[in-house]
């Protein structure tokens, strides 16, 4: 019988473990051709997750967990339980319930008829406000303005990847991810579904990322899928250079030909102001990239984690 790893990522979410399983539990028995394993990623809550997660493993042996030494993200965590899901296929979801399990069974379907990627795609998101909105929808055609790769905007982390894609992902390495950036660099033209869902309201506790994470996460993103940015420092150089010559230029021309003393220090501020942000943007964009190979040159392991199953005899340390 084929199995189907569920990995499900958690930072202190404790009010929502049992009524994600309860639910998880319902909907997993109606795909009755298919085992299960229920891996909890716990990312080093500091909340009574684990204890949560650990209850449920005392009554069902597919509960798997991989508890996280700290916290180390959310694209960490789901790296983390990839890693060891030992599924046919694995569904990535978070734990709140704003990836509703009643999928699951259609996201099995689609796999069992030869779909290799099944994704999601949020038609509506209720908890979110407008203003949310405009910043998200802003983001992706930014970055997909200016990366190669293209992400596409409403595609949640709340998909079903085949083992042959999974290994895929492992062999990236870096530090610095984004799951869905990732993905769609390997995405293939065919063999994928995606199915709509609106996604509820967090069913307990509050988001993990506010607005300074959600904006250094746009920035990584950024970053790690394009060097754009870079060429754009080359242009804005270019464009103030090509303003500051006319400039001289003019004040040439006013002075010498037509001899008309012109005021000095407006000409100066002008001049050494636009070349000081000039230079300030463009430094500023090569130290991202330079920060970025400084911490990914170190190639240090991506996160530190226990493996817990149901008897406890398999606990094992892994980088
Ligand atoms: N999460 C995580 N590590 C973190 C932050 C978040 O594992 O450092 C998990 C979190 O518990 C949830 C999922 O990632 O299951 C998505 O987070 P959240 O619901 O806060 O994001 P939102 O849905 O508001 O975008
Ligand atoms: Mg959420």
């Amino acid at each position: 019988m084929k199995k189907v790893s569920i990995v499900v990522s958690a930072y202190n979410e404790e009010g929502n473990i049992a009524a994600l399983y309860k639910e998880l539990d319902k909907e997993l028995k109606k795909v009755s051709d298919t085992a299960f394993e229920i891996l909890f990623v716990d990312d080093g809550s500091k909340d009574k997750t684990l204890a949560e997660v650990k209850k449920l493993q005392k009554k069902d042996k597919r509960v798997k967990i991989v508890q996280l030494k700290r916290n180390f993200g959310h694209e960490i965590a789901m790296t983390a339980g990839m890693d060891y899901a030992k599924g046919d296929a694995v569904i990535f979801m978070d734990a709140d319930l704003q990836h509703p399990p009643v999928y699951i069974p259609q996201m099995v379907k689609a796999w069992q008829n030869g779909s290799e990627i099944v994704l999601t795609k949020r038609v509506d998101n209720v908890a979110t406000s407008g203003f949310y909105k405009f910043c998200a929808k802003s983001f992706y055609w930014i970055l997909n303005m200016l990366s190669e790769t293209k992400i596409p905007a409403s595609m949640p982390d709340f998909r079903l990847i085949d083992r042959k894609y999974v290994d895929f992902l492992k062999g990236f390495n870096e530090q610095d991810r984004l799951f869905r950036g990732l993905l769609s660099w390997i995405m293939p033209n065919d063999k994928v579904t995606v199915i709509d869902f609106v996604a509820p309201e967090r069913f307990s506790g509050k988001t993990k990322y506010n607005f300074i994470k959600s904006l250094q996460l746009a920035i990584n993103s950024i970053t790690q899928f394009s060097v754009r940015p870079l060429h754009l420092a080359t242009y804005l150089g270019l464009a103030g250079g090509a303003l500051s010559g006319l400039l001289a230029l003019y004040v040439v021309v006013e002075r010498y030909i037509r001899h008309n003393p012109t005021p000095g220090y407006a000409t100066i501020v002008a001049a050494v102001g636009l070349i000081g942000a000039v230079q300030l943007v463009t430094l500023g964009i090569i130290g991202e990239y330079i920060g970025k190979i400084h911490m990914e040159v170190k190639k240090r392991p991506l996160y530190l984690a226990d493996y817990i199953e149901a008897d406890d005899k398999n606990k094992k340390e892994k980088k």
